[in-house]
Order: C-alpha cells, then sequence, then structure tokens
C-alpha cells in the first residue's frame, strides 16, 4: 500500500477513543453501550473503505476529523430512533399504503390502551365461564350493520381471499373476468395468490369486455368459485362491459357454484352522499346474493389492518374449520380496534366524524382552504423572509384501493427556501426529527392539508426549522 493511504488509514481514531470522545457524549450517551459500539465500528469501517477506493490523486492529505464526527454523531441520533415512526402525510393519499394505510381514532386507542394491555376476554365467554372463540366477539356487530348472518375475521384481506378460494375451490376451478386480474401495490397479484390458493384460475372474456355467456362457457364439472374481484387501483374506460353481481348470482345458483366477491376497500356507507364516487356498500353486494364479501380493515372502513368475510353462515363456517384459519387469526390488537371502529358506525354521523380516514376523505374544500391560509400565515410569521409560502389548489387522491381516480379537491402549501433546490427541500423534511412526506410538483415543493392531521402542523413547523438551521 502507498504510504499516502496508509497514513490516512492510521489516522482513524479507535472506537473506544471514539466512544469517550467529548463531541459525541450527547449522542453516545441515551445508546446502550454493544449498540454505540456497533455504530461507531459501522462509520469507521465506511470511512476505511471510502479511503481503499479513493484514486491516489483524489486523497486528501489529512483526515477530515470534523466530517468524521458529523457522520459519527448523525449515525447514532439515528440509532437511537425506532425505525417505524411516525410521519406528517402531506401527499393527499389519504389510504397511503406506504404510510401506513389508516391512521387509528381515539376510540381504538382507549380500547388498546383499556384490553391490549391487560387481560382480556380474547377467548374467554364470561356467561360461562370457560373457553369461548375470539371470532365471536365481531360477530353481533357486523350482522347488525351489514345484514350478514356469516362472519369471520383474519389477518388482512389476501389471507381472506387465499383463505376463501382454499376452502372452496382447491385443485377446482375458479371463473374470474380477464379485466379484474389485478396487482394491487405490487405485493398482492390476484393470479399468485389464486395459484397459492391451490384453485385453479380460469379467465374468460377480454381485457375490456366480459359478458355472462364467457361465464355461462366456462363452467364444467370443475368449477367451483365465480370471482368478481374489485379492480381497485386502476380502471378500464370507454368501450366496456362487465358483468353484475346479480347476473352472477343467477348463474352461481343455477348451476351449484358459490360467488365470492373481493371488494378491497369494502365500504360501509355510501360516501357519494359526501361528494366522492359511488362505491357499491358492503351492505349492498350482500343483499345483492354474493355467498362470500370479503374486505380490507384499513382501507375505506378506516380500522386496523384485517380481512374480513361476510356471508352465508355455512359457507363461512366451512371457512372456519380450515385450518388454516388458525395460522390467518387475528390478534387482540387488532379485534379490538376493529370493534371500536365499527361501533362507531352505528351512528353514521360519528364515524364521519371520528374515523380519520373518513373524516379526511369528507372534509369540505372550503374548511381546507381556511386551513391552509392560517397554515400559510402562521409559517410566514415564523420564518419571514427565509421561506416562500402560497396557497394553491391541489388534487388529494383515495388512495389504497376503491375509489382510485376519485379526485379530491384539496388545497397545499407550495413552500420554496431560496437557496435550495426543491428537491434538496423535500429530501431534508423527509429526514427531519418528525419526517414530513410531500411531493415536488411544478418544480415546487407541495405540503397537501386534505391528508394533515391537526397535530401534524407542530411537526410541520419544527421539521421547517430543522430544515432552515444551516441555510444561509
Ligand atoms: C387491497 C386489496 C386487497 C389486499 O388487501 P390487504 O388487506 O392489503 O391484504 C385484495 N383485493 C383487493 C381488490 C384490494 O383492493
Amino acid at each position: 500500500m502507498d504510504p499516502a493511504r496508509a497514513q490516512l488509514l492510521r489516522q482513524l481514531p479507535q472506537v473506544d477513543d471514539l466512544l469517550r470522545h467529548p463531541e459525541l457524549a450527547p449522542a453516545v450517551g441515551p445508546l446502550p453501550r454493544l449498540l454505540a459500539a456497533a455504530v461507531v465500528r459501522r462509520v469507521l469501517a465506511a470511512a476505511r473503505q471510502t479511503i481503499n477506493a479513493e484514486p491516489l490523486a483524489a486523497l486528501p492529505p489529512q483526515l477530515d476529523a470534523a466530517a468524521l464526527l458529523h457522520n459519527l454523531r448523525e449515525a447514532l441520533l439515528a440509532a437511537a430512533k425506532p425505525r417505524l415512526r411516525r410521519v406528517v402525510n402531506a401527499t393527499g393519499v389519504v389510504i397511503h399504503t406506504n404510510l401506513g394505510r389508516s391512521p387509528l381514532g381515539e376510540a381504538c386507542l382507549a380500547s388498546l390502551q383499556e384490553v391490549a394491555s391487560r387481560y382480556n376476554t380474547l377467548e374467554y365467554d364470561l356467561a360461562r365461564g370457560a373457553r369461548g372463540s375470539r371470532q365471536d366477539h365481531l360477530e353481533g356487530l357486523l350482522q347488525e350493520l351489514t345484514g350478514a348472518d356469516g362472519v369471520l375475521v383474519v389477518n388482512n384481506n389476501a389471507a381472506a381471499v387465499l383463505l376463501a378460494l382454499n376452502t372452496l375451490a382447491a385443485g377446482r376451478e375458479v371463473v374470474i373476468s380477464r379485466g379484474q386480474l389485478v396487482e394491487i401495490g405490487g405485493s398482492f397479484r390476484m393470479p399468485e395468490i389464486m395459484a397459492a390458493s391451490g384453485a385453479i384460475l380460469r379467465e374468460v372474456g377480454t381485457t375490456n369486455k366480459t359478458y355472462l355467456r364467457d361465464f355461462e362457457k366456462a363452467i364444467t364439472s370443475e368449477t367451483a368459485v365465480l370471482l368478481k374481484v374489485h379492480p381497485s387501483n386502476f380502471r378500464i374506460m370507454g368501450f366496456t362491459h362487465e358483468v353484475t353481481l346479480t347476473e352472477m348470482v343467477d348463474l352461481g345458483r343455477r348451476y351449484g357454484l358459490k360467488v365470492v366477491e373481493d371488494l378491497g376497500s369494502g365500504c360501509l356507507v355510501d360516501l357519494s352522499r359526501y361528494g366522492l364516487e359511488r362505491e357499491p356498500t358492503v351492505q349492498e353486494t350482500l343483499k345483492a346474493g354474493a355467498d362470500l364479501v370479503l374486505f380490507s380493515g384499513d382501507k375505506l372502513l378506516g380500522g386496523p389492518q384485517a380481512g374480513l368475510i361476510l356471508g352465508h353462515r355455512e359457507v363461512v363456517e366451512a371457512l372456519r374449520k380450515n385450518p388454516m384459519t388458525r395460522a390467518l387469526r387475528p390478534d387482540k390488537m387488532t379485534l379490538t380496534a376493529l370493534e371500536a371502529t365499527l361501533r362507531l358506525y352505528l351512528d353514521e354521523p360519528r364515524a364521519l366524524a371520528e374515523i380519520p380516514t373518513l373524516r379526511m376523505l369528507t372534509r369540505p374544500v372550503a374548511e381546507l382552504d381556511r386551513q391552509a391560509r392560517a397554515l400559510a400565515r402562521r409559517v410566514r410569521r415564523r420564518f419571514g423572509a427565509r421561506l416562500r409560502v402560497e396557497v394553491v389548489e391541489s388534487e388529494g387522491r383515495a388512495g389504497g384501493g376503491a375509489l382510485p381516480q376519485a379526485s379530491l379537491p384539496s388545497r397545499a402549501l407550495a413552500i420554496t427556501a431560496p437557496p435550495l433546490p426543491p428537491q434538496e427541500l423535500e429530501a431534508r423534511l423527509r429526514q427531519a426529527g418528525t419526517p414530513v412526506i410531500g411531493r415536488v410538483e411544478h418544480g415546487v415543493m407541495w405540503l397537501d392539508l386534505r391528508t394533515m392531521l391537526p397535530e401534524d402542523q407542530e411537526a410541520l413547523m419544527a421539521a421547517l426549522e430543522e430544515v432552515l438551521a444551516g441555510v444561509k
């Protein structure tokens, strides 16, 4: 090795000396010694690698000790924070799968505090003083809300689809329209879930048009299920034809087949009354005669991650007896948060006011406009000429499956911090103590108000303060 490189490597401090370094003390102090030492070793290894990889001509004459200390401090501070943490969703996408889908409201948190932190009746029947079923807690409530007579809750909607098809159609055929073989969010592909369930896929029709006769022609002695899937995040427009659920139910009855609908989002209230696009509700889908209706707990329902399976009692019973159900069962946190969410639906105005997802979807644009203006004033007062902020008309989205195209008129703050390019501002906000996630639109950083919770304003001010620290 040439002497210049060897000299730089020798200048790298020892792990123990760094752990005792006064400038690092505030960052080292809160960490367990083992973790702090691991972080220091990792940063030193990276520094060593950089020195080894640098061409001779580019090597600095001396080790940049200040830069090394800076990197160490950042890495130590990052290690003290949990990885899964709160962010401010300023994207305008309400049901944002990457950002945790539906935030839980007060009622859910209270139930988690009361039930999940203590012993509870998860599988205990108080009346009999004996073992009960975790599946019984939500049955009455869901029957009341939807008219279903059979109810089963699993870990998520993908699990619901898997369980339904495995129970009803393993080794047999499931007929589905080609236009509904969708991929949702990259991790859920209908054909792959069907294959994993052991069912054999029989796709019929074309991407844009499927008729009842296509279904009927595909039915053989091997057919078990007619499946309808909400296309969720895409839409075929123009020259189209779809088979209605009612037609599928008629056909199923004639041939003795089960009809299953995967609704995806599963809406319990008709949101078209609040200015959103019309979506078939769970109640309507059950009334149309589907044997099973499947949907997520954390999309339009606004509760915790869960898969809800509603339908005819004897069909749901068959699913309950499948050993796979044991592997897909929900835990006490899911069940108590789901019960708290569903209880709010007994009183629709309360559901709209207290379930954060529904609240955000139905906030009138006039309210967002007022909030945006007040927040812009606050930002101007606090940061003066260091920031430029304007209120702009934006478009939010429901996200997460149903209502994909539905654009929600909204308001955003368009922010520029003059010396910082917009991408740099976006990156710094994303890496703030409480990260703020927005988007760069027309070359400007946009923060959409529709998805910001009341307590997010404080976090945004703090993030802007951090971003501007050090900007001249
Ligand atoms: C979202 C979605 C799923 C997957 O639901 P998860 O709860 O995320 O497992 C399945 N089918 C459809 C139609 C969906 O929209």
